[in-house]
């Protein structure tokens, strides 16, 4: 009878046990929020910052909120105000974390945001570019895509040098659930802008995303459509080829130099002794000179994509030009020659700034969408499907499918009677001598 009473004792302290320990196994991650206001005689803070389960986190978040707390007081020399919010968004088991500080001295507003990456699973705080991988393909990319969603929305309001292709640029990334969104700061005035997983996925780091290709089939079948719509253009090549006389293509590349890309495409066209023009941006062209050097002295030609990207449309006419002027020095320092070619970002600009610029505006008649679907097969067969005799064909060399597909199709291509040659070699081919401040779109 009392061993069963110690046994019977025993398996109660076992299941309070139990129940103790289960109670204290963590759920996992969790947070709230915490608000707090100082009020001075001179100055009120603000404060709404998160209270999570995670030492680390809290210490990280604290750092931020001190560091604004005591640069805000060192500056705070009348009345003034400090607001410090957050937000946040979620993908899996990553949060994001963008806490925003306002400062507000004598109605100056100052505002100031901080980015916290966190992976409630590993527990750890994490660095960007363990998430994403930065670089200058990613940069064009979110470029276009942000300069698509401004005008879509009509918003004009906004600095276009936050949206240059440069690191300096797209610092504020969040991740929620299906895209990532680019914090734009402008005027002390925040831009979400989403943008799908699908258009960035190989910058996306393999361990956190699993994006699910769709996109790709869609555009897939779109060229697939566009192959039946072309086929009555081939009649037309089919009697150039009986004539047997030469063909010429003009292919273009644009946003770079990348120094990876740009030196495969280069080692590509070399060997297929093709010749290409390529329009870069004066920024990246300056730090990369023995490429742009390279360049001409394969017997490429070298023209101008603006300084840094910008939408010529959203300058001033004196800004537009002492962009290009800017640019065309920097090339010139570079080669030695200056350049008299110009494709201006996204095809943008107007009669005034042609009229003015002294340029041969050159923009295009093939646009192989390289920087949407980056897949070397669609690059390739949207190309051979799609060129005629004088086109002017649009890609970027900042992609390694753009480089893959578009060597595939010179190796094809020749084989129908093309030549590749630089714009400069195409007008003059065709007997044409290109006139500055005026735009062309193919040679014919
Ligand atoms: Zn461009």
């Amino acid at each position: 009878m009392k061993r069963e009473k110690i046994i019977i004792i025993s398996i109660i302290i076992l299941v309070l046990c139990i129940v103790v320990l289960a109670t204290n196994i963590d759920k996992g991650f969790h947070f709230d929020t915490k608000d707090y206001i100082i009020e001075q005689k001179d100055y009120t803070i603000k404060i709404k910052t998160i209270n999570s389960n995670s030492n680390k986190l809290n210490s990280k978040i604290k750092e931020i909120i001190n560091k604004a707390k005591d640069s805000f007081l060192k500056e705070n020399r009348n009345k003034g105000s400090l607001i410090i919010d957050y937000e946040y968004t979620r993908y899996k088991d990553i949060y994001t974390f963008h806490i925003i500080s306002e400062e507000s001295i004598k109605k100056i507003l100052k505002r100031k945001d901080y980015i916290i990456y966190y992976d409630s699973k590993e527990r750890k705080i994490l660095e960007q570019k363990s998430l994403i991988k930065r670089d200058i393909g990613l940069y064009a990319i979110l470029n276009s895509k942000c300069i698509d969603y401004l005008e879509e929305k009509k918003i004009t309001d906004y600095n276009e040098e936050l949206l240059e292709i440069d690191d300096n640029n797209y610092q504020l990334l969040t991740f929620s659930n299906s895209t990532l969104h680019v914090i734009l700061i402008n005027n002390n005035k925040e831009f979400d802008i989403p943008i799908e997983y699908i258009y960035i996925k190989e910058y996306l780091s393999n361990n956190y995303f699993k994006i699910k290709d769709t996109k790709k089939t869609e555009e897939k079948q779109e060229i697939v459509i566009t192959e039946d719509k072309e086929e009555n253009e081939q009649e037309d090549i089919d009697k150039t080829d009986e004539l047997n006389l030469p063909k010429y293509l003009a292919f273009t590349f644009d946003d770079g130099p990348a120094k990876e890309t740009t030196t495969t495409l280069l080692d590509g066209l070399k060997e297929r002794n093709a010749k290409v023009t390529f329009f870069v941006l004066g920024s990246r062209a300056i730090n990369q000179p023995e490429l742009i050097k390279r360049m001409t002295s394969e017997g490429h030609l070298v023209g101008s994509h603006t300084y840094s990207h910008k939408n010529l449309l959203k300058l001033s006419l004196e800004d537009a030009l002492n962009d290009i002027n800017r640019t065309n020095d920097a090339l010139n320092n570079i080669t030695g020659i200056s350049t008299k070619y110009l494709r201006p970002p996204y095809g943008n600009y107007n009669n005034s700034i042609l009229d003015n610029s002294n340029m041969v505006f050159i923009l295009w008649s093939v646009d192989t969408e390289d920087w949407k679907n980056r897949d070397s097969e669609l690059v390739y067969e949207y190309i051979i499907n799609n060129v005629n005799d004088g086109d002017i064909i649009l890609l970027h060399d900042l992609y390694p499918t753009s480089v893959e597909g578009v060597l595939k199709a010179i190796d094809y291509l020749k084989n129908e009677n093309y030549q590749f040659v630089t714009v400069e070699e195409l007008f003059n081919k065709k007997g044409i001598v290109p006139e500055a401040n005026k735009s062309y779109r193919y040679v014919k």
